[in-house]
């Protein structure tokens, strides 16, 4: 029996919230008979890369190295994984809650009829690994769901466990299996990410601008102050409604849900759309003209000032670093 971990890489590193499921699956099988930790990567990335999955708890990483896995079509990866969780008789699969992880997972709970539980924001406590609490309401509480089904699979909230990269590197094993294209009813023929950016939905830091920014002319100073931070940029719903900014920015209940170490807010009121979005942050920073703005509530450090005069200063201070 073994606990399987799929990892998500992209531009050669392995992306932090596999890292973090790795680490919940290391602590899976140190408080339950659920075996050891194996992670699975899938597609071109270096074996010095995949050692250091080790560190955070895994004893061997399985390679698939098989180029029609690079485009990350959803069937395949699927299709991969379901492959070598048989071959190793694995009976729980542990990922990271993400777009291609989600949808991997719900096609494999069919497949393997397994128990999915996605969202999962905790540790388990105590023996019973598979009681396990998820996130609900957009983070503002928590279930208890038990997993009672033979196979199980869990997808992991990002940030919600704390990384733990004190191991060794482990030995990485390539693994030949059988990927049939031609099965594949989607292909992806071209993808288009512009350099450097950094994208919402996995960014560590993420700088916002709402409706007090006064217009798109204006966000030169939030991307100045993303470049600085290394961070992505979002927006709230009536700034990309008005096409100040791109759709793809919009954070919040509607749009997209985002769980970084910093949250910036600048110029956004906090209505309740926006923090269900946000309140999974780390640390929010609140930037707001109006002492009694909301979002100063949701606040871990509030600026009370003129976006105009401070995000400068600001942009100065952290390039001072
Ligand atoms: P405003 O409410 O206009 O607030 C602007 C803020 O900027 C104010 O707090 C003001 O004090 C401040 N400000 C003004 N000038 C300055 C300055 N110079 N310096 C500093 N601060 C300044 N919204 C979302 O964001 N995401 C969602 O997913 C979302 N989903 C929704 C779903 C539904 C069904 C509904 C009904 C609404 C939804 N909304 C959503 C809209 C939400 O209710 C708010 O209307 C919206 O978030 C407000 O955006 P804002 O804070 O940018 O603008």
């Amino acid at each position: 029996m073994s606990i399987l971990v799929y990892i998500e890489h992209a531009d050669g590193s392995v992306k932090k919230t596999s890292l973090e499921a790795v680490s919940y699956g290391k602590a899976l099988s140190e408080r339950t008979s659920a075996g050891e930790v194996i992670a699975l990567a899938l597609g071109t990335i270096s074996d010095e890369e995949l050692a250091r999955v080790g560190s955070a708890g895994a004893s061997k990483v399985l390679h698939v190295a098989d180029e029609k896995l690079n485009a990350g079509v959803i069937q395949a990866h699927a299709d991969a994984v379901g492959q070598v969780y048989k071959q190793i008789g694995a009976e729980t699969l542990v990922l990271a809650k993400s777009s291609l992880g989600d949808a991997v997972a719900a096609r494999l709970a069919v497949k393997l009829d397994a128990g999915l539980v996605s969202n999962v924001a905790e540790l388990p406590e105590t023996a019973d690994g598979y009681k396990v609490k998820r996130s609900i309401y957009t983070g503002k509480a928590f279930a208890e769901t038990t997993v009672s089904k033979n196979h199980k699979i869990l997808a992991i909230k990002k940030n919600a466990v704390d990384l733990k990269t004190d191991g060794a590197d482990a030995s990485v094993e390539k693994v030949d299996i059988s990927i049939d294209a031609s099965n594949f009813a989607a292909k992806i023929t071209s993808t288009d990410k512009a350099e450097g950016e950094i994208l919402l939905p996995e960014a560590d830091i993420v700088v916002s601008g709402g409706r007090g920014m006064k217009g798109p002319e204006n966000w030169g100073m939030i991307e100045n102050l993303a470049k600085e931070l290394g961070a992505a940029t979002g927006c709230s719903k009536p700034v990309s409604d008005i096409g100040w900014r791109p759709h793809h920015e919009h954070v919040g209940q509607t749009g997209v849900k985002v769980a970084p170490t910093l949250y910036v807010a600048v110029g956004i009121s906090g209505a309740i759309q926006h923090l269900a979005g946000v309140n999974s942050s780390k640390c929010i920073v609140v930037i707001n003209k109006d002492p009694e703005a909301p979002f100063f509530k949701a606040a871990d450090y509030g600026i009370v000032g003129d976006a105009f005069e401070v995000l400068p200063k600001l942009t100065e201070a952290v390039k001072a670093i």
